[in-house]
């Protein structure tokens, strides 16, 4: 049921399309549902962009480039820290709308809600800072001058797994560089992207600089849009296999693209870890967001000596956890996204125990109402089993063990993905050898999250291209423009 505060918060909140600055319906009053996951009821109807709604959202973005290009970047840094302000000041509430769209504990989301609002802050700083260069020409008799431009208008999608901060991680160094943008949230996810679209307003973000166009048909809208030549940018996150659709979408323009896509994170815990901390860390990498993050530890690989020690350890702190409607005191672990994420985690554990593997706790789907799995530990799971090559996207740990680092390495690069890696090791050496020697983009040594809003993040080969965050974060929405200057 819901609580009478959330009754009070869904009906006020946002629920139709912002484009150009107002609040729309979609063409012909369409709408879909929004679905909490803790109960399977519906929690409102959301305006469902049809193609046409798409392309006017991108020519109000488009129209408004040049003149947010404009900006000062002090104006644009006033704009994103205000941003963070608001976002800030109603963490609570936006938690809560959050939670009831997309399913983690509330003390969860207000913690996306404080990660999300630093991107503003971190971006705030980096408007000030677009650099530029003047030198002599080698050869003599010309200077070249060197000078950043925003890339122009942005397509952003974003998945529902981070609704809040995956935007935001996109739409500050956005706005920080001077694009304007058109905004598609997940289906399931919509609710906190219209909210955020009303921050930015409030905020002082000119109407026409960010649209909001949530839509069923996600492909019949996008990808007119891609394929238009008013976007100058497309930027990503989700799964490899809708990112691989859009790099050929892009390619017909040839888009700049940002992509931030699956990962299959080994976690590799050596006999000589500290096993407080590995679990620790562990239980991080695996349960942050139930499972549900492109970064989770997917392949658990502990040496030999230490894990059955390990396996019990970590089976005691997850059978501990409280499973629960996120909304409600001291629930731990929310329900995961729909039934077909229930479906895919039942499928994958029942295939890893057919392999051989043996569960030290949980595995047991639970009844309805709700799309819930209990935190499960599996040990012996086979490099064959499809959860070594698949995202688990739930709160299931698989731990395989291993015998010599060669071993772990090779193991941990058998994947075409590559997002990021945890070691746990107290030999410095080894721990540099080895996060050297890991294919990924991001490695977690001795601790179980990287996501921070100041560092670069992104992966390698199938994980994705670009990086987000970071000083480089604002880079992804900048070209770079060289006017020769002859002297003399
Ligand atoms: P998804 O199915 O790829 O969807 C992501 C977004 O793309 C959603 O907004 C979705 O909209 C949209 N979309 C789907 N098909 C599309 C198409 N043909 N054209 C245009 N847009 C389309 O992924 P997801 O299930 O939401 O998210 C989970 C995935 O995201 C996982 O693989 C996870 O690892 C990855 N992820 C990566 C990062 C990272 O930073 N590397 C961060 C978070 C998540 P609809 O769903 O509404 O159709």
């Amino acid at each position: 049921m819901t609580t009478t505060a959330a009754q009070e918060l869904l009906a006020r909140t946002r629920t139709r399309m912002y484009v150009g600055g107002e609040w729309v319906d979609a063409t012909g009053g369409a709408t879909f549902d929004v679905v909490n996951p803790a109960t399977g009821e519906v929690l409102c109807a959301v305006a469902d962009a049809s193609p046409e709604d798409g392309r006017r959202a991108l020519e109000a973005a488009s129209a408004a480039q040049a003149s947010f290009a404009a900006t000062t970047p002090l104006e644009r840094h006033g704009m994103l820290l205000r941003a963070f302000e608001l976002l800030m000041e109603r963490q609570d509430e936006l938690a809560l709308l959050m939670t009831l769209e997309m399913g983690k504990p509330v003390a969860e989301a207000r913690g996306e809600i404080a990660y999300a609002a630093e991107f503003f802050r971190h971006f705030a700083g980096e408007a000030l800072r677009i650099d530029g260069g003047y030198q002599s020409s080698p050869q003599g008799g010309a200077r070249f001058l060197v000078t950043k431009q925003p890339v122009g208008p942005c397509l952003l999608i974003t998945p529902w797994n981070f609704p809040m901060a995956m935007g935001t991680r996109k739409i500050g160094p956005a706005l920080a560089a001077g694009c304007t943008s058109v905004i598609k949230p997940a289906h399931q996810t919509p609710l906190s992207m219209l909210a955020l679209a009303d921050v930015l307003s409030e905020a002082g973000v000119p109407a026409g600089v960010v649209n909001v166009v949530p839509a069923m048909r996600s492909g019949e809208v996008m990808e007119p849009l891609i394929r238009s030549g008013l976007a100058r940018k497309l930027s990503f996150t989700g799964s490899t296999k809708v990112g691989k659709v859009l790099l050929e979408q892009s390619a017909e323009k040839v888009l700049r693209t940002s992509m931030e896509l699956g990962g299959n994170a080994p976690f590799v815990v050596f006999e000589d870890a500290d096993l407080d901390e590995a679990v620790a860390g562990c239980l991080q990498a695996k349960m942050r967001n139930m499972g549900e993050a492109c970064t989770a530890a997917n392949r658990i690989y502990v040496h030999e000596s230490v894990i059955g020690e390990f396996g019990e350890r970590l089976a005691a702190r997850m059978s501990d956890l409280t499973v629960g409607d996120g909304t409600k005191d001291g629930s731990q672990v929310g329900p995961l996204i729909d039934d077909a994420a229930q479906d895919k985690v039942e499928m994958l554990v029942r295939d890893a125990v057919d392999r051989g593997a043996d569960v030290l706790t949980g595995g047991r789907r639970p009844d309805g109402p709700g799309f819930f799995y209990p935190p499960t530990v599996l040990t012996g799971v086979s490099g064959e089993a499809r959860m070594a090559a698949e995202e688990i996207f739930g709160p299931v740990a698989a731990l395989t063990p291993f015998s010599t680092e060669d071993e772990a390495v090779t193991a941990a690069n058998d994947t075409p993905y590559g997002l990021v890696a945890y070691v746990f090791t107290n030999d410095l050496r080894r721990a540099l050898r080895v996060a050297e020697r890991i294919e990924a983009g991001m490695v977690g040594l001795n601790q179980g999250v990287v996501s921070n809003p100041y560092a670069p993040f992104g992966g390698i080969k199938e994980s994705g291209l670009g990086r987000e965050g970071g000083s480089v974060g604002i880079e992804e929405f900048l070209e770079t423009k060289y006017i020769g200057i002859a002297m003399g």
